[in-house]
């Protein structure tokens, strides 16, 4: 199966939000956005969607065009490079929208609302008694427009509300699904324009959608929901929707949706990882799609000849880091030792971090030579291996009597737990964590110095490096925290916890004896 192209040329974008890191997700959806315009000689459009104004970040922005940059998927027209239908920046047009708002007034598809957030709070409570689901009540949708066109007019705060049809179904053609019928009395008068005069998402959106001449919108499956009213917006604008083709969310390894409690979703973080960008999208390419030849190593190129919409799997794809790691190495083995050493050479050169690095571990360092080995817990996913792992059940490393040895289960315990105040601290700098790892510690009720080695190990796979919260504050918290996560998942694993403990026991014992042999022989002497 193709996916119908009734338009031509094919004009696809992505509409990023700039609200945070750049999200593996918008990587995953430009990819088939851009693979799907390279195979029709189409358009890859760049749209950010910042109408959001508290959450919205310049800086967000930027990290976003600088990851999409990374991965390769590179666009035709956006907000940094321009094009034929510009601006590519939402927060640049509120004309065109509040111009569209008022289109749809004159011609009753929407309408001014004056409720209060009093009166909308009282009905959010009384629907939440009542065990229903939020909807607007219509309470404003009958009254007077020219009254109400008055009243904002004489500078009322109002907001402007889809006038949903109120019977009858919507239909969204979705060439994934077929048609996934949604009952337009169970569908909310959504807002369009807000009472500051900025759209929300979908008056933006479909506004943007249909000046930007897109033809087909590739997204991800969250915005299906959305969509009946983006087609009810269509018809009341009188225009042609486009194609619709929701992919498949992404998910944990637990299958539910991919956050970063559970995978590192930030762009930032693959890069700092040392994953090669063209390892990166052919791994994307294998979520929810397979080649063909079912082939599990392939470039760019490849994937645009073999994309097939009919291919696509709807059963919600894993994210699943060990896969990525694999493909990596497959990219990794496939490239001439020369353009390796190149490539080496400039992942270390650009990563930004060295000066930081060098600054820590320059007093363990006797000659340039040995910056790889005090360098490298900096970089790359993992570290875990070799018999320091044992450390990781705190206290049980410890060769005082009196140490306070924590099981398997409870040093996991510890971990999740100091994972949750990592994720949680607003900036991630040596003096928050410092605080963080002494509460996780104390909470655990475990010695210190035994709960910083625990966490130096997971962290470092040594048992000697750095200042702790300066070496994880360097690391940065996508990789701190992946390498937490990987300590607790080891821990989680009883039989090789086990092994650990009992390894550790005969090696204590063995350590008691030599004592106890020294000291026999001290005695003998004297
Ligand atoms: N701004 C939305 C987002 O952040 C765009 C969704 C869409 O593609 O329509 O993902």
């Amino acid at each position: 199966m193709s996916i119908p192209t009734p338009r031509q040329p094919v004009r696809v974008r992505i509409a990023p939000s700039p609200t945070g890191d750049p999200h593996v997700g918008t990587a995953y959806i430009a990819l088939f956005n851009l693979a799907f315009a390279r195979q029709h000689g189409g358009q890859f459009v760049l749209r950010i969607e910042d109408t959001d104004q508290k959450r919205s970040t310049a800086a967000s922005e930027q990290a976003i065009l600088r990851s999409l940059a990374w991965c390769g998927l590179q666009w035709d027209e956006g907000p940094d490079i321009g094009g034929p239908y510009g601006p590519y920046r939402q927060s640049e047009r509120a004309a065109i929208y509040a111009e569209h708002a008022e289109q749809l007034i004159e011609n009753g598809r929407a309408y001014r609302c004056f409720c209060t957030a009093e009166r909308l709070d009282a009905m959010r409570a009384a629907q939440k008694a009542a065990g229903e689901d939020w909807r607007y009540d219509g309470h404003c949708r009958d009254q007077d427009q020219q009254q109400a066109a008055a009243r904002a007019a004489a500078g009322e705060a109002c907001v402007v509300r889809l006038a949903m049809p109120q019977s009858g179904e919507t239909a969204v053609p979705d060439a994934l699904r077929g048609e996934v019928r949604y009952e337009n009395f169970r569908v909310d008068d959504q807002i369009l324009l807000k009472s500051d005069g900025l759209p929300t998402y979908h008056l933006a959106n479909v506004v943007d959608d249909h000046l930007m001449q897109i033809t087909h919108v590739i997204r991800a499956e969250e915005w299906l929901n959305s969509t009946p009213k983006h087609l009810v917006l269509y018809d009341a604008f009188g225009w042609e929707p486009p194609v619709f083709v929701h992919m498949p969310l992404l998910r944990n390894a637990d299958r539910s949706k991919i956050s970063k409690r559970k995978n590192p979703t930030s762009l930032e973080y693959y890069q700092r990882a040392g994953i090669l960008p063209e390892a990166f999208l052919n791994f994307l390419g294998m979520l929810g799609f397979s080649m063909p030849d079912e082939a599990e190593f392939f470039d760019f190129d490849a994937f645009v000849a073999a994309l097939d919409f009919g291919r696509i799997s709807l059963g919600g794809p894993v994210f699943d880091l060990d896969r990525l790691q694999h493909i990596n190495g497959l990219w990794i083995r496939a490239m001439a030792p020369d353009r390796l050493a190149a490539r080496v050479a400039a992942y270390f050169a650009e990563d930004g971090r060295s000066t930081e690095v060098a600054a820590l571990v320059a007093e363990r360092i006797g000659s340039l030579g040995d910056w790889p080995h005090h360098a490298a817990p900096f970089y790359g996913p993992g570290v875990l291996a070799g018999p320091e792992t044992r450390y990781l059940l705190v206290g049980c490393g410890s060769k005082k009597k009196k140490a306070v040895r924590l099981s398997a289960k409870a040093s996991r315990a510890f971990f999740e737990d100091l994972i949750a105040r990592l994720e949680g601290l607003p900036e991630f700098t040596a003096e928050p964590i410092e605080a963080a790892l002494r509460e996780a510690v104390s909470a655990a009720g475990a010695g210190v110095g035994d709960g910083f080695m625990a966490v130096r190990v997971a962290i470092t796979g040594r048992t000697a490096a750095p200042g702790l919260y300066e070496t994880i504050a360097a690391m940065g918290r996508a990789l701190a925290l992946v390498r937490l996560r990987a300590a607790a998942a080891w821990l989680a694993q009883p039989a090789s916890a086990q092994a650990e403990i009992d390894a550790l026991e005969r090696d204590l014992q063995a350590y008691r004896d030599a004592l106890g042999h020294a000291a026999e022989a001290e005695g003998a002497s004297a």
